[in-house]
């Protein structure tokens, strides 16, 4: 069996960016000139550890396309690992939020696991890459491959995504776990600059923020006919109206939204205010923070909250989702008739994760309030998404999530996340005064433009690649 798998990469043209990035155009194409230039012969290889679901996978799908629309012969390879894998490396994506996950240990028996899953992945790649290649390792889960690839002479790049603003014991823990093994990596790409671990060698470090990709089925613009659509076909919002659930494919063909969201709580009626959240089922975002915010902690007798996740069988390295589900129904279900009446939970069908991100893209267009609670939150995507559609949002004032809201102008941030009060009189405040909303909204949008779309992205990655390998 072979241990990696390849997932295919699209080519899309960065000239699509040209009406968007306005004078800074002439800046991107001459770096894409620079990139065809450094990157003649090499493969710049891209290594993580699943093919659906997150936020990295969100990243490589279309920085990767665009990279290869320039002319950069990118590629990308998931790595292949058992249960018993993610659950030590679940431990450890907990550990470095600060947070215990499990509680389990991370001793000799979790490295000899981590190791052997390591090894093999590394000896298949490292048949492949040349001396000349660059290798991009994508968070803990592939940090151990890195010592067997150094062997080939390929430059190699730990790119981490997560991080905390406070580093506690548990981060410290997963740290000393980690670090023998992002030693051999030639240099290190953090979120922000609060992420980087001690005792790091600063001049191997560089700090890239992630982005979106406005052109996606997940952030494309819908009209509101088609939102409504979208959502009445997905089974999230009861609206028979006369749009069609279409949207464009990456690949520019036309797409069609056909299948249903298993949803606990059915659809909402059509004109209620919507409050969502869009996340993984995973503790660390708190969905069951937000269910009991909207439920016991906030005035709003008209609007409904939506839930929202992948559906829990199909993000192969998060082994946690199903059981956070359950603990969410739950609740909903302990907190009585009133609430479950304005409370949905909904799983998104992943068959065709294209159709998935235009759901994605309606809740996210259609919500009054887009939430974000995370506990700790490495850049939090879903919040740049629903900002680059002028959406308010409130959000934890958490890792990357601070970078992007200029509090009070592009979103709300609540720096306790824990401070449920203050996220509902928020929410409250927003739906009540739509003009403010809609303000916030526009600034949003300008934010994101200004500072997170791939063309920063890009250029970033380039002037690093550029340095190592020069
Ligand atoms: N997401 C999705 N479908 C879902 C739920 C989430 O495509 O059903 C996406 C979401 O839109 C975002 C990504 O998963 O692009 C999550 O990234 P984020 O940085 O917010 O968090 P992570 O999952 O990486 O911790």
């Amino acid at each position: 069996m072979t241990p990696l798998k390849e997932v295919p990469i699209a080519s899309f043209p960065l000239e699509r960016f040209q009406t968007l990035v306005g004078e800074r155009w002439g800046e991107v194409e001459t770096a894409m000139r620079r990139a065809r230039e450094i990157f003649a012969g090499r493969v710049v290889w891209h290594v993580n550890s699943t093919a659906r679901g997150g936020g990295v996978v969100e990243l490589l799908t279309s920085l990767l396309a665009y990279a290869r629309g320039a002319g950069v012969d990118n590629r990308w390879v998931v790595i292949n690992a058992g249960p018993e894998f993610f659950r030590v490396t679940k431990r450890i994506h907990n550990n470095l939020h600060g947070s215990p996950g499990d509680g389990g240990p991370l001793g000799v028996d979790e490295r000899q696991v981590y190791e052997a899953t390591c090894e093999q992945n590394a000896r298949e790649l490292a048949s492949v890459v040349r001396s000349s290649d660059v290798v991009f390792l994508h968070d803990p889960q592939t940090a151990g491959m890195a010592r067997m690839l150094r062997e080939t002479g390929v430059r190699i790049v730990w790119r981490c995504h997560v991080g905390l603003d406070l580093p506690n014991d548990d981060a410290r823990r997963a740290w000393d776990f980690l670090r023998p093994y992002t030693e051999d990596a030639d240099a290190y790409v953090f979120s922000r600059r609060d992420f980087v671990w001690d005792g790091l060698e600063d001049h191997n470090v560089w700090i890239v923020p992630p982005s979106v990709d406005a052109f996606s089925p997940k952030n494309q613009d819908l009209d509101p006919p088609t939102v409504d659509a979208i959502l009445d076909v997905a089974g999230l919002r009861e609206d028979h109206g006369n749009g069609a659930p279409v949207f464009q494919r990456e690949d520019g063909s036309p797409g069609r939204v056909d299948r249903t969201a298993e949803v606990v709580g059915g659809a909402i009626p059509a004109g209620a205010p919507v409050v969502a959240q869009v996340s993984r089922w995973d503790r660390l975002k708190d969905p069951a923070g937000v269910l009991r915010c909207f439920a016991e902690h906030s005035e709003l007798p008209d609007a409904h909250l939506l839930l929202a996740g992948p559906s829990v069988n199909a993000v192969a390295d998060d082994p946690e989702g199903a059981e956070v589900l359950d603990e969410v129904r739950e609740l909903r279900e302990s907190l009585g008739a009133g609430a479950a009446r304005r409370t949905h939970l909904a799983c998104l069908p992943m068959t065709d994760v294209e159709e998935n991100a235009a759901i994605v893209n309606a809740i996210q267009r259609h919500a009054a309030v887009v939430v974000q609670k995370s506990i700790a939150e490495g850049f939090g995507l879903t919040v740049a998404e629903a900002m680059w559609k002028s959406t308010p949002v409130v959000a934890s004032g958490r890792g990357g999530i601070k970078d992007q809201i200029v509090q009070g102008e592009s979103g709300v941030l609540i720096d306790d996340p824990l401070d449920l009060d203050a996220f509902g009189t928020a929410i409250e405040g927003l739906i009540a005064d739509p003009t403010r909303a809609a303000e916030i909204g526009v600034a949003a949008r300008e934010r994101i433009r200004e500072h997170f779309l791939g063309t920063r992205h890009l250029t970033q990655y380039l002037d690093l690649l550029d340095e190592l390998i020069s």
